[in-house]
């Protein structure tokens, strides 16, 4: 048993959203695959000050709601179902969701990418409420407050930078004795009088309560020792790297050697004619909101004309 459709979208964060309205509104009657996280990763945020269109902000979730409807009001169906299987061997294009199988003219990828959190129960408790792995999206709530960034990376410094222009203090807390941060953006650190470096460190736990305050401190541990010490703190921010979600699509399209989809110069087109690709899935550098949904609706316009090709 199997169906056909012109076009499946792997994903629904703002890029498949935004895809999916774009792609509706052409008449091409797209079929969205939600996945693991619906909505993607504005599902664990909380306010959103940055997205045009909101003045007063928007929550997360809210938002994601918006692009959903939005995409079902002009016909998109999407189920909160997680694609396992493709082939990109052979056309039609098969998608699989466990033993169902649906055929498609063309595929949108927009599974988006996952930040990597430390690890600690107490994290994803307190995500949202003081604990942020996104400096640009909520570094604005911590004006005057000390915060920690943890990590040794470009990411690690760009956030400690960038959360200073907000924060009286910042500590960015390192588990080794050397950054491998690029030197000019270790310098700007170093150079930041705002900025603290905590050598050979790790977050061994967070304190807080999310209905009563959130973070109020993390207990460091010496990575050298073993000592633990409490820090009072007001926001802390993971910043140890994010991986995109293509463990499916391997061995099957172009990566680049960080596991991000190539594709072709300005476009969504991937290394396979048919699939396209969109949102964080392809793009390490800028990782908005507003920039996944602009590159979604590239992948429709990209889709509509590769569909009027073929035909
Ligand atoms: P990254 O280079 O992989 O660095 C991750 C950092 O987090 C490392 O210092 C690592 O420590 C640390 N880390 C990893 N897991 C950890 C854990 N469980 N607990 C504590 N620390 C942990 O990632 P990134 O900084 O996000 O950079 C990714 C890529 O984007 C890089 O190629 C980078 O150059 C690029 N980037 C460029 C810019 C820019 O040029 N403006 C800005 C951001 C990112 P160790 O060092 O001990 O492994």
């Amino acid at each position: 048993m199997s169906e056909s459709r012109k076009v499946v979208i792997i994903g629904s964060g703002p890029a498949g959203l935004t895809a999916a309205i774009y792609a509706a509104r052409a008449n091409l009657d797209p079929l969205v695959f939600e996945g693991s996280q619906p909505g993607g990763q504005l599902m664990i945020t909380t306010d959103v000050e940055n997205y045009p269109g909101f003045p007063d902000g928007i929550m997360g979730p809210e938002i994601m709601d918006l692009f959903r409807a939005q995409a079902h009001r002009f016909g998109a169906e999407t189920r909160f179902e997680h694609v396992t299987k493709v082939d990109f061997s052979s056309r039609p294009i098969k998608v699989w969701v466990e033993n169902q199988l649906t055929l498609a003219d063309a595929v949108i990828i927009s599974t988006g990418a996952t930040a990597r959190l430390i690890g600690l129960e107490s994290e994803t408790r307190l995500m949202g409420h003081g604990v942020s792995a996104c400096a640009t999206c909520d570094g604005f709530f911590f004006k005057d407050k000390e915060v920690i960034v943890v990590g040794g990376g470009d990411s690690a410094m760009e956030e400690a930078n960038f959360m200073t222009k907000f924060a009286s203090k910042v500590t960015v807390v390192h588990r080794r004795d050397q950054f491998r941060a690029s030197k000019i953006m270790q310098d700007r650190i170093f150079n930041n009088s705002k900025v603290d470096v905590r050598w050979n460190a790790t977050v061994a736990e967070l304190l807080g309560d999310p209905q009563n305050g959130g973070l109020k401190a993390v207990v460091l541990k010496d990575t050298l020792n073993g000592d633990l010490e409490e820090i009072p703190i007001d926001g802390l921010f993971v910043a140890i790297g994010h991986s995109p979600n293509t463990e499916l699509f391997n061995g099957q399209l172009a990566l680049d050697k960080k596991g991000y989809i190539i594709t072709e110069g300005k476009t969504t087109r991937t290394s396979i004619p048919g699939v396209f690709a969109c949102g964080d899935v392809q793009d390490s550098v800028y990782r908005q909101a507003v920039t996944a949904a602009g590159t979604g609706s590239m992948a429709a316009i990209d889709v509509e004309r590769f569909l009027e090709s073929q035909d």
